[in-house]
């Protein structure tokens, strides 16, 4: 889901900063299958949901989608997507990059879920801190799963 932060950022890092911080960034640097996605795959495969993964032909990508439900649900890290939790914290140094980019990470998370709403879509986030909760986490979940679409194509 966030391949493309890796790439466009190492990029930019290699050149202006320096390596300590680049690994310290790098380790929050999210990759395909992280821990709080696969926490909330298993979660539903227990209750019995199957889904597809990363579908290109959706708007944002949704890390997890039920396309007979038309529903999809993006697990969000906490620093890119700027949750409002103690994760999303704002690094000192090169304080407009990082604004840009997460004024760019939210823009187009916002533009994704108003995308999925046109197409019948309904989507939902789960967000990397909720992971730590699973028992919330499941109510979540089956609160999103359980009731039928309110907002058929
Ligand atoms: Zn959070």
């Amino acid at each position: 889901m966030d391949l493309d932060y890796g790439i466009g950022l190492s990029a930019y890092m290699v050149d202006t900063l320096s390596r300590e911080r680049r690994s310290w960034l790098m380790g929050r640097v999210p990759h395909f299958d992280t821990k709080p996605e696969m926490a909330v795959r298993k979660m539903l495969y227990g209750m019995g949901y199957r889904y597809r993964l990363h579908r290109k032909d959706l708007p944002g990508r949704p890390d997890i989608a039920l396309p007979k439900m038309k529903k999809a649900i993006f697990v969000h890290g906490c620093f890119w997507h700027r949750h409002d939790c103690k994760k999303a914290t704002t690094p000192k140094s090169n304080g407009s990059f990082w604004l840009d980019k997460f004024d760019q990470n939210v823009k187009r998370d916002r533009k994704a879920l108003a995308d999925l709403s046109e197409l019948g879509w309904e989507a939902v986030i789960v967000w990397e801190c909720e992971v730590s909760d699973l028992e919330r986490l499941a109510d979540k979940l089956a609160n999103f799963l359980e009731h039928a679409n309110a907002n058929p194509a």
